[in-house]
């Protein structure tokens, strides 16, 4: 669709998703009174910047003050709820929210849309690590491949390199052709270490998915040692599966945005910032009719760029540069885990290291402080680690090498930023 004809159908969208959040939700309702916006005033997508951002320390305020688990943005009666999910709660009690049976169809549909987008096709089979909910909705995922005609097949629990060529080794043709993984570049010592090709045993293995920050070292390693593509998407358990990748612009995601405003935003100012320059990613959803969240800080810092793309598609492309929450700020300058995850990797010795940055609570800090997990390392990794750290991000560094399992390891996100005092 031609940007300007999209513009308008965002305009109205929204407009509609503002009356029905002022009309629905008392948390909407409440920032809005406090703003002095009504609904009335927001036309078109040019009224958007009168609407006041959504953090998530305003649901969990309006949580804990009116003893809301769904912390004021419910939009529906309770019974209308379909699908349930809640945040992680890493920063305290979990919120909840939910799809209603309008809006599973409708994220059914566009996680098919934006998996064929990366690459998914009628009669693939799609294995995936322990858990298969995709930015939040296992099920709502696995109903999205079907009406493509894939196969959601099986959720092996990791390390799933072993069980996997545990079962299909001997299963001849009977095998997958998406691997969905979270942290496909911990199988790799397991490979190596069968000295083995994973397509000898996956021959029909077309590509990894995932959902995560990748550094270009990651994405290297693991289409070096996997012998397929990475292909990767974004999203966020409470606002859903957003954007995948495209093909051609690696590692921009494409935004479907009949369904999502994206703003890039200057953090401090909450100007839009200019463009190709880094901004805080900022979401609102048009497309939900249980939570939709508007102008809703997702902590994320991206670039992004509108120029039609060579893939054929006018949508918004960003790429993530890192979350704010995994970022340490040394002297004027903001480093995130996967920048250093990005050097790192890239000494041969160091490859999928296990590491983690160390953020002092009082930011910015005089060092970029990181911390390796090398059984065994030999000093002078530690010092050439530091060497390229600091060629990269000019400023002081200093690397400690810890014993495996000094750094605690998650099943899904590893702990790659440890906060002290
Ligand atoms: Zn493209």
């Amino acid at each position: 669709m031609p940007r300007s004809e999209l513009e308008v159908l965002q305009g109205e969208r929204l407009a509609r998703q503002v009356r029905h959040v002022y009309d629905n939700a008392p948390l909407f309702r409440q920032l809005y009174d406090e703003a002095r916006i009504a609904p009335s005033d927001i036309r078109s997508l040019a009224d958007l910047h009168k609407l006041p951002v959504l953090e998530k320390r305003h649901i969990r305020e309006f949580r804990d003050v009116h003893q809301d688990p769904f912390g004021g943005t419910r939009c529906v009666p309770i019974d209308q709820i379909y699908l349930g999910n809640h945040s992680t709660g890493t920063s305290g009690k979990p919120t909840l929210f939910g799809l209603t049976r309008t809006d599973f169809e409708k994220i059914g549909a566009l996680y098919a849309r934006v998996f064929y987008g990366i690459g998914f096709r009628a009669g693939y089979r799609w294995a995936a690590n322990g858990i298969l909910h995709w930015h939040g909705y296992q099920a709502a995922a696995e109903y999205g491949v079907q009406k493509l005609g894939v196969v959601p097949m099986l959720m092996a629990k990791p390390p799933i390199g072993e069980s996997l060529v545990g079962l299909f080794e001997d299963w001849g043709d009977f095998d997958f052709n998406v691997l969905g993984h979270y942290q496909p570049e911990f199988e790799i010592p397991y490979l190596r270490s069968r000295s083995f090709r994973p397509l000898d045993i996956f021959p029909n293995l077309r590509f990894i998915t995932s959902g995560v920050d990748l550094s270009d070292s990651r994405r290297r390693i693991v289409e070096g040692a996997w012998g397929v593509p990475f292909r990767n998407t974004y999203g966020s358990g409470d606002q859903y599966l957003i954007a995948g990748e495209c093909l051609i612009d690696k590692p921009f995601f494409h935004v479907p945005e009949d369904h999502y405003i994206v703003e890039i935003l200057d953090p401090v100012t909450m100007e839009p910032v200019q463009a190709g320059q880094p901004g805080e990613i900022f979401i609102s959803n048009l497309w939900a009719e249980g939570f939709p969240y508007l102008r809703y800080r997702m902590e994320d810092i991206a670039i992004g760029k509108t120029e039609a793309c060579d893939c054929g598609r006018t949508s918004l492309r960003i790429r993530i540069l890192g979350r704010r929450a995994w970022s340490v700020q040394v002297g004027d300058r903001t480093i995130f885990n996967s920048e250093v995850e990005d050097v790192v990797w890239s000494h041969p010795d160091l490859e999928v290291v296990n590491y983690q940055l160390i953020r002092h609570k009082q930011q910015p800090q005089e060092r970029l402080e990181v911390n390796l997990a090398k059984t065994g390392g030999v000093q002078r990794l530690a010092d050439e680690a530091g060497v390229l750290l600091e060629k990269r991000f000019g400023v002081p560094v200093t690397v400690n090498l810890l014993d495996e399992g000094a750094i605690a390891q998650g099943l899904i996100k590893m702990q790659r930023l440890l906060v002290v005092d």
